[in-house]
């Protein structure tokens, strides 16, 4: 269960304040699904990013399984970042110079997970996403759709229980977005919780629930 209450982001650069977030509260049960939308600037990146503890509330309170995500150290938060939470981002954020076997394996290396088990699991998320016959390739000899299954892989690779995806289908032609939306439903299925920033209805229509953004205000559709 995850809980924003109040969550106020304000960036400032040179002098100037802009409120990114505006008093949001959003409490989410596990398993839930998500889908963010709004216009360009409204907030979006800005709420993931808050989720997913890589920038700091300015204000407000974020507990995580009824932990206190806001009171956290930086080691602290760099311990619960590693443990409970994987990103899937518009551009897949592959490593250009490891191949796909290696790109899903690295969050497992940096858990500290044997060898013996780390081929088990990559084995088995590489099939499930359907690339197991393209492991040995380097991302730039692959397809856009191929890299964000890549980039699926590797958000579930491991236990996390939150992934949170930003534009995950914005770079895919319709076809290819859409089996992609196919591979997030049965995430969300097998009980990951799921958040999901789009553009598009048709993406967002996938999830449970629908919030919009408004000038750093959420509200629910
Ligand atoms: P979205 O993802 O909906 O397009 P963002 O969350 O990226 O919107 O941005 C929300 C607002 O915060 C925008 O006005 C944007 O210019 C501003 N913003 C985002 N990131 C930063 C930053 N690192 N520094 C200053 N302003 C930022
Ligand atoms: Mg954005």
């Amino acid at each position: 269960m995850i809980k924003l209450e109040n969550v106020c982001k304000t960036y400032t650069t040179g002098g100037v304040n802009t409120k990114a977030l505006k008093n949001v509260s959003l409490t989410m049960t596990d398993g839930d699904y998500l889908a963010i939308m709004g216009t360009s600037g409204s907030g979006k990146s800005t709420l993931l990013n808050v989720l997913g503890c890589m920038d700091a509330a300015t204000s407000g309170e974020y507990f995580f399984n009824d932990k206190p995500v806001h009171e956290m150290s930086m080691k602290q938060l760099h311990r619960f970042r590693k443990q409970m939470v994987s990103f899937v981002f518009q551009n897949f954020a592959l490593l250009n110079q490891y191949t796909i076997y290696e790109n899903v394996e690295l969050p497992l290396i940096a858990q500290g997970i044997s060898y013996r088990k780390r081929k088990e699991m990559v084995g088995k998320v590489l099939d499930m996403v359907g690339i197991s016959e393209l492991k040995d390739k380097l991302p730039v000899h692959i397809s856009g759709g191929q890299q964000q299954r890549t980039a699926i892989a590797r958000a579930l690779v491991t236990d996390h229980t939150l992934i949170l995806a930003d534009e995950p289908t914005g770079a895919l032609d319709q076809k290819t977005g859409k089996d992609i939306m196919k591979l997030f439903d049965v995430i969300n299925e097998q009980g990951k919780t799921i958040v999901l920033v789009t553009h598009d209805p048709k993406v967002a229509s996938h999830a449970k629930r629908i919030i919009y953004i408004e000038d750093g205000e959420c509200s629910e559709g």
